[in-house]
């Protein structure tokens, strides 16, 4: 049936890069033989899934949404996609994104962007816009984004749909292509918190390959879902993020979700973080560090794509990387390597690189200081509502600006989900609420997201 709705549809959606029809098919009917012959199986197997390109797929084109990685086939899988197949849950294919997960609105893939399934005239959010368009156009039941700075729930809040960012460390990045590796966490892209809830209970958990992977149990996340209570719970509603910059119709519905919360027992207080004012900057001086760095690797020798510079007899090593990397690379990934290398070079590494950490330091300690008064956080996802594609194509800063209410939660590690809020008034498309916990506490999320729904 998703194969069938995926050929109806996705012309005029495009969020996948990659359909293995053939592949998911044969994953369950072995689900069903499984099940034949007696076999416990998870709750989601033969649950079909659709896979971010970043995500390295054995057998199955991963591309980042680049042309640097045209024609690449990964040999191994990325852990948590092991974990997909290991219960059992059908890979329906490889969902489109900016190219190298850098952007809000699915824009920069090299191969045409994602079309929202709300209006089709508009951005399904970014990075992951591929992942949270496949859910909300009924194309895939769930689906995988990663999250560096929003990439998993701003998509969410402007498609409607179900979006979490797990603790750093929470879900094994082994297999993820690094965009910046402090910062990046894979996640479950759902309709409702239950089904995140679920797919975490999969992806999550442990795993060696990956040296920052957390060493404890899944949080408790099933579980809170189920119990979706939020009697006696201390919610803070974050004053530095919903004032200025943020749509009315947006900021309407974040404030009718807050009063939902209240009605169901909840204590609201309102709390300051006042280092978030900063975020931004400090993550846009991050970010595109570590992924110049971790983007070096794409020499032109290892991976995809080759290309020969014109007009030299006997090329060396250095003038086919060059000429490889300058036609792979798309404008918004060279942006952000020249950023991230000038960062980082001797004489401006403190002035830029330095201070930023620093930033980072202090948006971490206002999410303790909060979190001793608090249980959880809450902000609108994103400032707006889905724009008109082409619309930010031109301001890298008015598209950076969609992400300042979720950066701060990976500059400091904590969990993130975003759900749907109700639709603004003005132009009737989805907005999102924004809840967060403390690191570990992931359950929180889910209990609180459970409570709204
Ligand atoms: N939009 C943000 C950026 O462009 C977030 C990206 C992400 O989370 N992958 O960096």
């Amino acid at each position: 049936a998703h194969l069938d709705r995926i050929a109806a549809v996705d012309a005029d959606v495009h969020a996948f890069l990659h359909v293995d029809g053939e592949g998911a098919l044969a994953a369950a009917r072995s689900v069903d033989e499984r099940r034949a012959a007696g076999e416990e199986l998870h709750v989601l197997a033969g649950v079909p899934i659709a896979v971010k390109d970043v995500m390295a797929t054995q057998g199955l084109p991963t591309t980042c949404g680049s042309k640097i990685l045209e024609g690449w086939i990964p040999p191994y899988d990325a852990t948590l996609v092991t974990r997909l197949r290991a219960a059992g849950m059908p890979i329906l294919g490889k969902t489109n994104m900016d190219e190298f997960a850098m952007g809000s609105s699915t824009e920069h893939s090299a191969y045409g962007p994602t079309h929202n399934p709300w209006d089709l005239t508009r951005i399904p959010g970014g990075s992951g816009g591929g992942s949270s368009a496949v859910v909300a156009a009924y194309e895939a039941p769930l689906a995988i984004g990663t999250d560096t700075g929003g990439s998993i729930r701003q998509p969410a809040a402007v498609t409607g749909t179900v979006g979490v960012k797990p603790t750093y460390g929470g879900v094994s990045r082994y297999g993820l292509v690094a965009l910046a590796s402090s910062l990046d966490q894979a996640g479950p892209c759902t309709r409702t918190v239950l089904d995140a809830a679920l797919l975490h209970s999969v992806i999550g958990g442990f795993d060696p390959m990956d040296s920052t992977s957390i060493d404890a149990p899944v949080p408790p996340v099933v579980e809170a879902a189920r119990r979706a209570d939020v009697k006696g719970l201390k919610v803070g509603v974050i004053k530095e993020l919903g004032g200025e910059g943020y749509q009315a119709g947006v900021r309407a519905r974040f404030d009718e979700s807050v009063a939902l919360l209240q009605e169901a027992g909840a204590e609201v207080v309102e709390v300051s973080c006042p280092s978030f004012d900063y975020a931004l900057a400090a993550y846009y001086l991050i970010l595109p560090s570590e992924a110049s760095s971790n983007l070096a690797k794409f020499d032109a020798m290892r991976y995809g794509l080759r290309v020969l510079p014109e007009g030299v007899d006997d090329p060396s090593a250095e003038q086919v990387m060059a000429a490889t990397r300058d036609a792979g690379f798309g404008d918004e990934v060279k942006r952000r390597i020249i950023l991230g290398t000038y960062a980082l070079s001797s004489g401006y590494y403190d002035a830029y690189y330095g201070q930023a950490q620093k930033v980072r330091r202090l948006i971490a300690n206002d999410f303790a200081k909060a979190f001793d008064q608090v249980d959880v956080l809450v902000s609108p996802t994103s400032p707006t509502t889905a724009f008109r594609m082409g619309d930010k194509l031109d301001d890298p800063m008015s598209m950076y600006l969609q992400d300042v209410a979720t950066i701060p939660a990976n500059l400091a590690g904590v969990p993130g989900m975003s759900l749907p809020s109700g639709l603004a008034d003005e132009d009737g498309l989805p907005t999102g609420i924004q809840i967060l916990a403390p690191a570990t506490q992931d359950q929180r999320l889910y209990g609180v997201g459970a409570a709204l729904e």
